[in-house]
């Protein structure tokens, strides 16, 4: 039996090499997904939900199993960007500068009215923030 164990586990390891493994935010959240979604199927009998939970779940293996490990790390890097700049939006604004169109972040203070300077081409304007 140990043999064995031992046999399976140098096997996957061979198997696994060169891929991507899949042990970040994006495949939990994926992974998170298909049970919510088995969960939901197994309360409301909704047939269309079982299927709906094998897509995030094949996505999850899909990327695991993926040796393009640039293009996984990348699609990750975008998830996680993009929840931090949903979360940057509660406590800050983004306002496009008029000169050269670089998006400057602003802290939120209460509906003043503020002079900013563009750090790119220092053009002033005035926002509300
Ligand atoms: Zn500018």
């Amino acid at each position: 039996m140990r043999g064995f164990l031992q046999r399976f586990q140098y096997n996957m390891m061979r198997f696994m090499s060169g891929r991507y493994g899949g042990r970040d935010p994006l495949n939990f959240t994926l992974i998170g997904l298909s049970v919510v979604l088995d969960i939901l199927f197994m309360i409301f009998r909704i047939p269309v939900l079982t299927f709906a939970a094998i897509i995030p779940l094949g996505l999850a293996v899909f990327r695991s199993l993926s040796k393009n490990t640039s293009k996984r790390y990348e699609e990750n890097r975008k998830y996680v960007n993009f929840f931090k700049n949903l979360a940057a939006l509660r406590t800050h604004h983004i306002y496009k500068c008029p000169g050269c169109h670089q998006k400057i972040r602003v802290p939120r203070k209460g509906g003043k009215m503020v002079e900013i300077t563009c750090p790119k081409c220092h053009e002033h304007f005035r926002k509300k923030i």
